[in-house]
């Protein structure tokens, strides 16, 4: 993998579109080509477009390049997408008709049948649904997803959990501002205060959970049967999203088993050492006072999560909290990843 594959941006000025520009900056495999967004910033130089909303600076050789309208035609063949959800839906079904591959955020084909929705750690086989999406499609390209922020960090902290029989899952989220994108949520409406409504968040983690955690068998996934009740909130914290979650598991294990499942857990990007995939997918700290955000979001590059607190649950079986970064993690840096298995496995 000698030559760099260039790669385009849809959505490039929002939360998401800059941790993929930032992220992009020094990767290995693939280079920043081609920036697209809305026609309200189509035209302008990008750091021109939108204000920079990242501790690192804006990459010098992006800003200088002129923001496109989404648009195919002139775009790479790969393109990761940070759309707002209003437009993603059409969008990027005319890329993957022009032919492009399209590694998506957007929530829009996340639930169809024919289209991936990875973790690569988790469910790296169920990109053999491009098969079928290639049959039933009149794409000559592909869309592969990733999960909803929320759902992502708290099915990687579920995943280890299945060798026990995972039966049925209560969450409740603390959610960052920064997961509403740009400018989000009103700070006289967050300062001090907690939303009790993100719409559209609590079925997204109850029905993406089962399909992530599904079997995928002769070209189609069996969803996971595990039962998830969600609660979400928006709390004013600026990134990282808090899971408290209590399992209920049909095998007793010890806690200790439970903790050593979560330490040792890895997958496909660990074996095949991905340049984006964090050495320990998830990190258990002992501490009673962690995982906090101010402290854990960003380890390993804020790709990962970082559980505590395992305790009995007096109602279900055990309880816990996980954390991740909404928008590396549960956003760009899931995307990023998405496309280096998929590079990794011959489908660029
Ligand atoms: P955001 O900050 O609001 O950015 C939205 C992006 O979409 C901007 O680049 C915007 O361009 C572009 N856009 C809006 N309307 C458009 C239109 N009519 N045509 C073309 N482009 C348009 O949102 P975000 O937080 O980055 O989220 C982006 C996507 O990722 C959403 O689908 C979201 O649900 C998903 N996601 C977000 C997070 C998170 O933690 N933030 C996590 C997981 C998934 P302009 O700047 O030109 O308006």
């Amino acid at each position: 993998m000698t030559k760099k594959l260039d790669v385009g941006i849809l959505g490039a000025t929002g939360m998401v579109g800059q941790e993929f520009v930032a992220a992009l900056e020094d990767h290995p495999w693939f280079r920043v080509a081609w920036v697209a967004a809305s026609e309200r910033s189509a035209g302008k130089r990008y750091e021109d477009a939108a204000p920079w909303r990242l501790d690192r600076p804006m990459p010098q050789r992006t800003a200088e390049m002129v923001v496109q309208s989404c648009e195919a035609a002139n775009s790479p063949t790969l393109v990761f997408s940070g759309l707002d959800s209003s437009v993603a839906g059409n969008v990027e079904a005319d890329f993957a008709t022009a032919g492009r591959t399209v590694v998506s955020n957007a929530k829009n084909y996340r639930m169809a049948e024919d289209v991936p929705l990875l973790i690569p750690e988790i469910n790296p086989d169920h990109l053999g649904l491009l098969t079928q999406q290639s049959k039933t499609r009149n794409w000559s390209g592909k869309i592969v997803t990733n999960p909803n922020c929320s759902t992502i960090v708290m099915t990687l902290a579920l995943a280890p959990l299945c060798q026990f029989g995972l039966e049925q899952v209560m969450v409740t989220t603390l959610q960052a501002v920064s997961g509403a994108g740009y400018p989000g949520v009103s700070s006289l409406d967050i300062l001090g205060n907690i939303l009790p409504h993100i719409p559209g968040e609590e079925p997204k983690m109850e029905s993406e959970t089962q399909k992530i955690l599904g079997t995928f068998a002769a070209g189609n996934v069996q969803p996971h049967n595990v039962v998830v009740s969600a609660q979400t909130t928006r709390v004013p914290v600026v990134n990282g999203h808090t899971a408290l979650i209590s399992v209920k598991l049909t095998e007793t294990p010890a806690q200790g088993e439970i903790v050593d499942a979560f330490r040792t857990y890895q997958g496909r990007p660990q074996e095949e050492q991905l340049p984006t995939a964090p050495l320990h997918p998830l990190v258990y700290l002992s501490s009673p006072d962690r995982p906090q955000p101010k402290y854990d979001v960003n380890r390993e590059g804020g790709m990962s999560i970082t559980v505590g607190r395992l305790r009995d649950c007096p109602v279900l079986d055990f309880k816990f909290i996980a954390l991740g970064h909404n928008t590396v993690r549960g956003a760009a840096g899931a995307a990023i990843l998405n496309a280096e298995l998929m590079r990794k496995d011959g489908l660029l």
